[in-house]
């Protein structure tokens, strides 16, 4: 018989870990300097046993060509210590971070929940930016079009507003995916 302590574990060990992204790191710096780098100046970032309890996981390209942005994975035991602390600091400065709440948008097809890599649409030519039609090569641009929200007036029997790009940070199935993540994240106690 399974105890109830067990499956509230299990369903706590599903939910997302939190993220944040640090700003302009050297490009040089690699993943492994990075981390090193971040537990050395950083003593509430590693637990007892001295494991990180960070994670390493992409860059991100700068618009300044010298540097990236870093996504890390941060433990939720110390998620709210990092905000109260106010600073992170790496090699002698002091690194600007922001929560991260990495939303897949496909580029090809505009859909969530997936990348370009993964689409089923990956042999077609990607939509277009504007208007959500496929870009043929003889594709005439008209008014933007938002397809997650002409799909969403389909399903839901709806008159949503469609006029706006697929891409827009504004549209509101964009922020609902983004409330979804945040409520599947676990912050901490
Ligand atoms: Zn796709
Ligand atoms: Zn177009
Ligand atoms: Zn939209």
């Amino acid at each position: 018989m399974q105890d109830i302590t067990d499956a509230f574990e299990i369903t706590r060990a599903q939910k997302r870990k939190p993220q944040v992204i640090v700003y302009n790191i050297d490009k040089k710096i690699q993943a492994e300097e990075l981390l090193e780098g971040l537990l050395q100046k950083n003593c509430f970032l590693y637990d007892g046993n001295n494991v990180p309890l960070v994670k390493i996981e992409f860059p991100i390209q700068a618009r300044n060509k010298e540097s990236r942005h870093w996504v890390i994975t941060i433990d939720p035991s110390i998620f709210k210590d990092l905000w109260l602390k106010q600073g992170l600091y790496f090699n002698w400065s002091r690194v600007r971070f922001t929560e991260f709440i990495g939303i897949r948008q496909c580029r090809t097809c505009g859909a969530f929940g997936h990348t370009a890599k993964y689409c089923d649409d990956r042999d077609k030519p990607p939509i277009c930016e504007n208007c959500s039609m496929l870009k043929t090569e003889n594709h005439s641009c008209r008014v933007p079009k938002c397809k997650n929200f002409i799909l969403a007036n389909e399903k839901f029997k709806r008159n949503w507003h469609t006029i706006h790009s697929v891409f827009d940070k504004r549209c509101e199935s964009y922020l609902r995916q983004r409330d979804i993540l945040v409520k599947r994240t676990n912050y901490g106690n």
